[in-house]
């Protein structure tokens, strides 16, 4: 199986805008609440398909 899909490395990665979770077919990403409030993209493992649509649809991964 390929590896799993990073959506962030450091949270300054992800706006939280919910596109990769909006795009995914296999609702395999859930929105999850930190500490302060903010939401961030989790993905479930063994729902995942290793599309990466998620990936070409976030906005931080297109600008590289
Ligand atoms: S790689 Fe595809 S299936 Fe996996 S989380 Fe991203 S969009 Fe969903
Ligand atoms: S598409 Fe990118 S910036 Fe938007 S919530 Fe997903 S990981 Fe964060």
């Amino acid at each position: 199986m390929k590896e799993i899909p990073v959506l962030y490395k450091r949270k300054e990665e992800c706006c939280g805008c919910t596109a990769c979770y909006a795009i995914c077919p296999k609702e395999s990403i859930s929105m999850v609440e930190d500490e302060e409030g903010f939401e961030y993209p989790q993905i479930d493992e063994e729902k995942c398909i290793r599309c990466y649509r998620c990936l070409k649809v976030c906005p931080f991964k297109s600008e590289n």
